[in-house]
């Protein structure tokens, strides 16, 4: 069997402070964590404060698709890595339903990123509606058709991350089982373009995951940590949530 390494990363969107970094880099500098990785994507402004600090993996929350140029507001792959970005957040149902983004623009972003050396955190997931008529594992091969048909080369370089809309933000997150059956239907689909990658690639749970449905969720067999809201602006929680990884 494929080990994945266990990833437990922290999505803050429009939330945090510097005084909130500080916190929570602190407390997670009071532990050795060799066996999972721990990655914090706080609003851009933040980034150069955090790989200051040099703890966990840093990641942003969005990129443009472009290189640069007159494109006022928007943040190339070169300059999140040069705030110190290794990761970076694409495809969040936030940006797909708020910010219209479409599966072509997402499509172009993973290729912003990946062609730069940035690592996806690839977001999929179904709607309530969507799950009420039985339709999640055809909306999430569709998702994933979007980027990796194409570019099947782009799994290996890939997280993705499972969030159901219905999830995220609610307080009802996807029971172990729901969420387990979501992950396998995605692991095969990706298995469909490239089997030894769909084997390696870390599929992260994301909805309301918090102190006490961590363990649970992170326990069942195609679940490789979590993307965590939320949750991750209470810096003691969020400690809980990676130490049950
Ligand atoms: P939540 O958000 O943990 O607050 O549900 C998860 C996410 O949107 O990534």
């Amino acid at each position: 069997m494929t080990h994945r390494k266990p990833l437990v990363a922290a999505n803050w969107k429009m939330n945090g402070s510097q005084a909130l970094l500080a916190e929570i880099t602190a407390l997670l500098a009071s532990t050795n964590w060799s066996k999972i990785d721990v990655l914090l994507c706080p609003p851009a402004t933040l980034l150069p404060g955090l790989a200051a600090t040099g703890q966990c993996l840093i990641g942003a929350q969005n990129i443009s698709q472009f290189s640069s140029g007159a494109y006022t507001g928007e943040l190339s792959a070169s300059l999140l890595m040069e705030a110190g970005a290794q990761y970076v957040l694409i495809g969040h149902s936030e940006r797909r339903t708020l910010f219209g983004e479409s599966d072509e623009l997402l499509a172009a972003k993973m290729q912003a990123a990946i062609g730069h050396g940035l690592t996806p955190v690839f977001c999929i997931g179904e709607n309530l509606q969507q799950r009420q008529q039985e339709k999640t594992e055809q909306v999430l091969a569709k998702q994933l058709a979007a980027v990796y048909a194409a570019h099947p080369e782009f799994i290996a370089k890939s997280v993705i991350a499972y969030e159901p809309v219905w999830a995220i933000g609610t307080g009802e997150a996807a029971s172990p089982e729901q969420a387990q059956q979501a992950h396998a239907s995605i692991r095969q689909q990706l298995a469909t373009y490239d089997a030894k990658a769909a084997a390696a690639v870390r599929i992260l749970y994301g909805g309301s995951v918090n102190g006490k449905n961590a363990a649970e969720l992170f326990a069942q067999q195609d679940i490789d940590g979590g993307l965590v809201g939320g949750a991750s602006l209470n810096a003691e929680e969020f400690f809980q949530i990676c130490q049950s990884a």
